[in-house]
C-alpha cells in the first residue's frame, strides 16, 4: 500500500496551486484528476484584479491576496520550468467623466494607490471612447491552461497524478485516515470546483450558487497591442490580431456548452468600442463555482471524517487560491486557525 500525507482531488486552478502548496511545505499529495472533464478553469481568462471596478471597492483581503500571488506563481514557475504568468496593466476606460472623478479620487487614497495610476491616459487607437482611461498596477493573468498542464507534468514525472475519476463511494476510514484502494493517506481535500457547484459530485457540498461565463475570441482587422482593456466587459490583445472577449455571467439557463445568446452580447460589446471590422473565431462556456454569500468553501466538510473542501472560488480562483492554500495548509502544518467565514459548515443548517 502507498501511503500519503493527502489525497486531493480536481486539479483545476485550486487543486494545482493547493498541491503545490502543501508540496512547498514538505507534504506527499497525490492527486486523481480528470483533465477533460474540466469545466471553469480551461475556460478562465486567468485575470486578476484587486479592484471591483464597477463599484470601486477593493476585495476582501486584496492586499494578502496580491502579496501572496506575487510570490506563489513565479515560484511555481520555478517548480515546473514552465511559463505562465504575465503581470499586466488592465486599462480602465471610462464611460463617463464621473468615472474619470472616481478614479482621480480614489488613486490619491492610501488604500488604492498601489493599485490605481493616478495619471489619465489617452485611449488606446482603434477603441471607441471619450472619456480618458486610467491605468491598474499589480494586476495581471496567469495562463492557466498552460499552468495547469505544468502542475500535471511535474505530479505525473513524480507519480503522484492519477488521470481518472475520483469515486467518492470507495473512500474508506482507515486508523485516523482515509483509504481509497491501494492508497492510504491522512485526509483528503476535494477540490472538485465546478461539479461540486453543480451537485455532480457524489460528495455532497453545500452553499454553491453556481454562474455560468462565456468568452469569445475575436480575429480584428487591426492588433490591439498589449493591451488589456476593462470597459464593462475586458478585451485583451493576444497577439496577431486576436483578442479574448469576456465575461459573461449567467446564474440560471445552464444549457450544455456556448450560447447563441451571450455570444450576440459579446459581439455587441466589440461592435461598441472597437473601430474596425472583426471576426469571431472561437467561443467557449463554463461553471464558476461561486458561493451564495460570496466567500469560499475552505475547511472541514461538516460530515465527513478527515475530507476537507477547498473550493467556491467564484470569478476570482487566480487572485484568491495562493492566499487561501497558504491559510490552509499552514492550519495543517502548524494549526493556525482557519477562516471562520470560508468554514463550509456556515452552509448547513
Ligand atoms: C468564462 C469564464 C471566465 C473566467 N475568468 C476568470 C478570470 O479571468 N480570473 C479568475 O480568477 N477566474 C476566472 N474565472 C473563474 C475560474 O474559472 C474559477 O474560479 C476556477 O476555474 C475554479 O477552479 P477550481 O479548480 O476550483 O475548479 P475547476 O476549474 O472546476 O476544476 C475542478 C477539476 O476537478 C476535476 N474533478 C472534479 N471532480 C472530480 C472527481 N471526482 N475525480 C477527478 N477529478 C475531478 C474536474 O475535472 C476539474 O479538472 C472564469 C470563469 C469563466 C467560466
Amino acid at each position: 500500500m502507498k501511503y500519503v500525507d493527502y489525497i486531493v482531488v480536481g486539479g483545476g486552478i485550486s487543486g494545482s496551486v493547493l498541491t503545490y502548496t502543501l508540496m512547498k511545505y514538505g507534504a506527499s499529495v497525490h492527486v486523481f484528476d480528470v483533465p477533460q472533464a474540466n469545466k471553469s478553469s480551461i475556460v478562465a481568462s486567468g485575470l486578476w484584479n484587486p479592484i471591483v471596478l464597477k463599484r470601486m471597492k477593493k476585495v476582501w483581503n486584496a492586499d494578502a491576496m496580491i502579496e501572496s500571488l506575487q510570490a506563489v506563481y513565479p515560484a511555481m514557475e520555478n517548480w515546473t520550468n514552465q511559463k505562465f504568468y504575465e503581470p499586466l496593466p488592465i486599462r480602465r476606460v471610462f464611460h463617463n467623466a464621473g468615472e474619470q472623478n472616481q478614479w482621480v479620487e480614489h488613486s490619491d487614497h492610501p488604500s488604492f494607490s498601489p493599485y490605481l495610476n493616478e495619471a489619465i491616459s489617452d485611449i488606446p487607437e482603434y477603441i471607441i471612447a471619450a472619456h480618458g482611461s486610467g491605468l491598474m498596477q499589480q494586476t495581471g493573468r496567469v495562463h492557466v491552461s498552460k499552468m495547469l498542464d505544468a502542475v500535471r507534468g511535474k505530479l505525473k514525472q513524480g507519480e503522484h497524478f492519477s488521470e481518472e475519476e475520483f469515486d467518492w463511494d470507495r473512500l474508506e476510514a482507515h486508523g485516523d485516515g482515509v483509504k481509497y484502494g491501494a492508497l492510504g493517506a491522512h485526509a483528503i481535500i476535494s477540490c472538485e470546483g465546478a461539479q461540486s457547484a453543480l451537485g455532480e459530485s457524489k460528495l455532497e457540498v453545500t452553499g454553491f450558487s453556481a454562474v455560468k461565463g462565456e468568452v469569445i475570441k475575436v480575429e480584428l482587422a487591426h492588433d490591439l497591442g498589449k493591451e488589456c482593456i476593462h470597459q464593462g466587459h475586458f478585451m485583451i490583445g493576444e497577439g496577431g490580431n486576436r483578442a479574448l472577449v469576456g465575461a459573461t455571467y449567467a446564474w440560471d439557463g445552464f444549457e450544455e456548452g456556448p450560447s447563441a445568446l451571450k455570444r450576440q452580447e459579446l459581439e455587441d460589446h466589440v461592435q461598441k468600442v472597437w473601430d474596425g471590422s472583426f471576426k469571431t473565431i472561437g467561443h467557449k462556456a463554463g461553471i464558476r463555482p461561486a458561493v451564495k454569500d460570496r466567500r469560499p468553501l475552505i475547511g472541514p466538510h461538516p460530515k465527513e471524517k478527515n475530507v476537507w473542501v477547498f473550493n467556491g472560488m467564484g470569478s476570482r480562483a487566480v487572485l484568491m487560491t495562493p492566499y487561501l492554500a497558504q491559510h490552509l495548509v499552514e492550519h495543517f502544518m502548524y494549526g493556525s486557525p482557519l477562516l471562520e467565514e470560508c468554514l463550509p459548515a456556515r452552509m448547513v443548517k
